[in-house]
């Protein structure tokens, strides 16, 4: 754990949230400021800072985070009209919690190309 990553702290109940899906490896949550009608947050509960600390170590890991989203989208109701997943990676990813999280998002139609 990362003393001052909020991701870690929330992975480690230190910061109270609704998890939307919890297991040993990941947990999902709401996001705090939501940017659509449905925006679900989901973290590795271990720290890697961004997309590309990932190491060769983290597949199963990157496997299991990604075979788990579309499980927790149908959950949060998104299974008939689909959502984005998103992974904002550094600075012109646009990225602004350096612990490694997917935003799932939905309940809107997403536009193409992203701002
Ligand atoms: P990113 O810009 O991709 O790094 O996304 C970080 C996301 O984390 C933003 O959408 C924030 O609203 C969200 N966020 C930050 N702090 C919290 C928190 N304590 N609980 C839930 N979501 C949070
Ligand atoms: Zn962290």
């Amino acid at each position: 754990m990362q003393q001052d990553c909020i991701f870690c702290k929330i992975a480690a109940k230190q910061i109270p949230v609704q998890p939307v899906y919890e297991d040993d490896q990941i947990i999902a949550f709401p996001d705090i400021n939501p940017t659509a009608p449905v925006h679900v947050i989901v973290i590795p509960k271990k720290h890697i800072a961004s997309l590309m600390e990932i190491q060769p170590d983290d597949e199963e890991l990157m496997g299991h985070l990604l075979t788990a989203a579309p499980r927790i989208a149908r959950q949060i109701g998104l299974g008939d009209d689909g959502f984005r997943l998103v992974i904002n990676t550094k600075e012109n990813g646009g990225q602004t919690v350096y612990h490694m999280h997917c935003h799932i998002l939905g309940g809107r139609f997403m536009t193409w190309p992203p701002g």
